[in-house]
């Protein structure tokens, strides 16, 4: 755990959190400032900066951070309409916490181009 992370503080329970689900590797609780009625951060508990620090190794976790966020779009009732999910990388990628996440979006009709 990063001391200075707010997402390990998150799954340390030190800071708040709505969570949505909780296993022993991955957790997921709503966006403090959503941008679509439903949006949920998966995310790993382990502290993994972002995705350029990724390991071989740990190509199955993400594997099973899509499919639990499938299962979380089918418990938010927005599958069958669709959603989406991203994975913001680096500054000029968006990302603002440096703890590797998958955002779930959905609930309305997003924007056709991306970035
Ligand atoms: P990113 O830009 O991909 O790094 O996304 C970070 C996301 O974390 C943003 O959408 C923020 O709204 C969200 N966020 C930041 N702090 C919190 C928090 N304490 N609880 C829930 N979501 C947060
Ligand atoms: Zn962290």
């Amino acid at each position: 755990m990063s001391e200075s992370c707010v997402f390990c503080r998150i799954i340390a329970g030190e800071i708040p959190g709505d969570f949505v689900h909780r296993d022993e590797e991955i957790v997921a609780f709503r966006d403090i400032n959503p941008v679509a009625s439903t949006h949920i951060l998966l995310v790993p508990r382990d502290h993994i900066e972002s995705v350029q620090s990724l390991l071989p190794e740990q190509a199955d976790l993400v594997g099973r951070m899509v499919l639990r966020a499938r299962e979380l779009a089918e418990q938010e009732g927005i599958a069958d309409r669709g959603y989406r999910l991203v994975v913001n990388c680096g500054s000029e990628g968006g990302q603002i916490v440096p703890h590797l996440h998958m955002h779930l979006i959905g609930g309305r009709k997003l924007d056709d181009r991306i970035g």
